[in-house]
């Protein structure tokens, strides 16, 4: 800060010469790439021109105390510059900014370094993922992001790498494989580091594996330590990990059946952060493998730590306490979700508090000294519990909600009320804004459960919804008008009084990530391609640009050489994406972009070609109902999972399902595992692949018929 008449105060000559001194280090010190240490990290709040971690700050508000593009003249928010990225694959990653310099993870792991001010790449690097290992990944290929460290910047990749780079080349400087790749693990999540470790987790839960969190060595590489989140199998013994305590003591003894066979679950996909107030790493671990509690647990047992937040002590692993926010988890109901630290005022108290929204539809206040829940109310219309139990901590559920004698149709589902989108929480105006999404599903007990490796393993059947659950006169028409009824809400939450200052209902459920900032804004994308500008404390919408694809990823804002940008990836994907049809995106989805935008910009995006919508499938092969029921079948255990959305190609769009040798060598044989799509060969046989091709042929012809376009 200058004083006033500071500056004219000085003799020109002084003026002078420390303008020459400026100079000369600046000759002798070239600033080093990633230039990022604890001290920096510590103090990130207060270096406004940066974006040093995947929340910002260890706290993970992602909140700016920025506010050159404010309310008043937001308007005037212009793109700046634009990278277009060589995928429609989903794009999630937040960028990291340091000292001008932009690092950002793209689809298949891929990494970018770039000039944060004109948008000139320096370097990319691309791990190579093997494109078959696309299979194994639940929710696309996507990625959240990188971090930096002392020169260094760190990806985790889809086939479980972790990998430091040099900042300043994008070379490799060492890697390190973190799982069993024989197993359907994956790396989606950003690694975080704390004091020369970085911390990754990984994904696969749905797929069936163990999930845990390790802690590496930041220049060797080496493993310092490894928590699992679910006990192993008894027979092996201990784990020789920092959490084998934890499950001899206690945890152990929440499991039954054979959990094991299946890996339990429990991973760590999203949210690690460190709590720099009580030194210690708080962990969000995610669901049961397989889902239904029956199916993993004889239906017995609370399952600890899954679905719950995990305090852990940074330097060797160990366990400091825990809060499980469903024991027994039995719907997908994460607790990976953002993990947001922060001191509330609570009847009179500074509480050291973390705040998460996590998949099940209620917003944790939870006193981050001990893992004791201070309040938890529900953000989002929820039909699963009556209440949380603040004494004990535990939901009071509705029983009929375990879809144990009966189907159920549940909102949130495994969807989630809020999932991997990153929320914010504005210290300035005390509100945790949260991208919340309103997708019911109906789960049914799926008796007749065979485990299939390597591919989806929920013990869940996925009905239509009951009757009289949605209007409808079949299962057709009710899963149709349910779709129909799926939306979003941003939802401006006040933590201390537990209810919602405002919410904003959206057309759209699949809802981007967001950014607060002190000029009393909010950013968010939204599947259409729209990135919205509104008023943080009210609101209001203030402004908007087109990017013409969907935008998911949580944005940033920084400042170079005293001009403010704000800056988002766009693309669409992740596991709506690939699932859900959405008939008012552009189909097939572009390419993905990484935007920055500034006050008074005026670049363009790389005009796109016309989409040309590909016509539905005909052919004049015939198929026996029998084949059409068993296609069904097939289709919807196989492929739906992937072909729904706009990412991946529509079945009944395909030329190939018009020839069976051609479909027979992609689905069979493989022929196009490079790009994700890995011969089904080991789940079908030639015969189940010619009926879903003759399922997905009547399909497209129905929708002819129908007069779809
Ligand atoms: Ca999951």
């Amino acid at each position: 800060m200058m004083l006033k008449g500071e500056k004219s105060g000085l003799p020109a000559i002084v003026g002078t010469m420390v303008a020459a001194l400026l100079l000369l280090s600046g000759c002798q010190q070239t600033p080093k790439a990633g230039n990022i240490d604890e001290q920096r990290l510590l103090a990130a709040d207060k270096d406004a021109d940066n974006w040093l971690s995947y929340g910002r700050t260890y706290d993970e508000q992602r909140f700016s105390p920025l506010e050159q593009v404010n309310a008043d003249n937001v308007g005037k928010l212009g793109l700046a510059w634009s990278v277009d990225l060589d995928t429609r694959r989903g794009q999630e990653a937040t960028p990291i900014v340091v000292d001008g310099v932009m690092y950002i993870s793209t689809a298949w792991s891929k990494v970018m370094a770039i000039d944060a001010a004109t948008g000139k790449v320096l370097w990319q690097f691309d791990p190579k993922v093997i494109g078959a290992k696309g299979a194994h990944a639940c929710c696309d290929v996507v990625n959240r992001g990188v971090a930096v460290w002392k020169g260094r910047v760190f990806v985790g990749t889809i086939d479980g790498r972790l990998i430091a780079l040099d900042a300043a080349t994008g070379k490799e400087a060492w890697s390190q494989v973190t799982v069993d790749q024989s197993k359907p693990y994956t790396i989606t999540g950003a690694p975080r580091v704390v004091r020369d470790k970085v911390y990754i987790g990984n994904s696969g839960a749905e797929l069936g594996v163990r999930g845990y969190i390790s802690a590496y060595d930041t220049n060797t590489g080496k493993l310092v330590w490894r928590f699992y989140t679910v006990p192993g199998d008894p027979a092996k013994g201990p784990d020789n990990a920092a959490s084998d305590k934890a499950f001899a003591d206690f945890a152990g003894k929440t499991w039954n059946g054979n959990w094991w066979e299946m890996g339990g679950g429990g991973t760590v996909w999203d949210s690690i952060v460190y709590d720099a107030e009580l030194n210690q790493l708080l962990i969000g671990v995610g669901n049961g493998a397989p889902w239904n509690h029956r199916a993993r647990s004889a239906g017995k047992g609370d399952n600890l730590f899954l679905s719950s937040i995990l305090a852990l002590d940074p330097d060797t692993g160990a366990y400091k306490w825990h809060y499980q926010i469903n024991p027994g988890e039995t719907w997908d109901f994460t607790a990976t979700q953002q993990i947001t630290l922060a001191t509330l005022n609570i009847d009179g108290k500074p509480r050291k508090v973390a705040m998460q929204a996590p998949k099940n539809g209620f917003f944790y206040v939870v006193d981050r000294t001990n893992g004791k829940l201070i309040s938890a109310e529900a953000y989002a219309p929820q039909n699963w519990a009556y209440k949380i139990d603040i004494a004990t901590g535990r939901p009071v559920e509705r029983p009929e909600a375990r879809y144990a004698d009966k189907p159920y149709m549940i909102y949130p589902s495994g969807i989630g009320a809020h999932a991997w989108f990153p929320m914010t929480y504005s210290p300035k105006t005390g509100l945790v804004y949260i991208p919340s999404m309103h997708v019911p599903l109906t789960y049914s007990d799926d008796v007749n459960y065979e485990r299939h490796p390597g591919r989806w393993n929920t013990g869940v059947s996925f009905l239509a919804p009951p009757e009289g659950a949605v209007p409808g006169k079949d299962p057709a028409e009710r899963r149709a008008n349910l779709a129909k009824q799926n939306y979003g809400a941003l939802v401006a939450w006040d933590p201390v009084k537990q209810k919602p200052a405002w919410t904003k209902r959206q057309s759209w459920a699949w809802n981007g990530g967001l950014l607060s900032t002190a000029g009393n804004l909010l950013f968010q994308g939204d599947p259409y391609g729209f990135f919205h500008a509104y008023r943080a404390d009210n609101g209001q919408e203030l402004w908007k640009f087109q990017s013409e694809r969907g935008i998911m990823a949580g944005p940033i804002t920084y400042r170079v050489k005293g001009e403010q940008y704000v800056a988002v990836l766009g693309g669409y994907g992740g596991s709506m994406g690939m699932a859900t049809e959405s008939e008012w995106m552009r189909r097939p989805t572009p390419n993905g972009v990484m935007m920055a935008f500034k006050l008074g910009g005026t670049a363009k995006l790389t005009p796109l070609p016309a989409q040309v919508k590909p016509p539905f499938a005909a052919s004049k092969d015939n198929f026996t109902p029998a084949q059409l029921a068993e296609g069904e079948r097939w289709y919807f255990t196989y492929c739906s999972i992937c072909h729904t959305g706009p990412v991946n190609p529509n079945l009944m769009r395909s030329a190939l399902a018009t020839d069976a040798q051609a479909w027979q060598a992609v689905v069979h044989g493989g022929a196009l595992k490079d790009n994700g799509m890995i011969s089904f060969a080991p789940y079908l046989s030639k015969q189940q692949v010619e009926s879903v091709r003759g399922y997905v042929l009547s399909q497209a012809s129905k929708a002819g018929a129908e007069g779809q376009k």
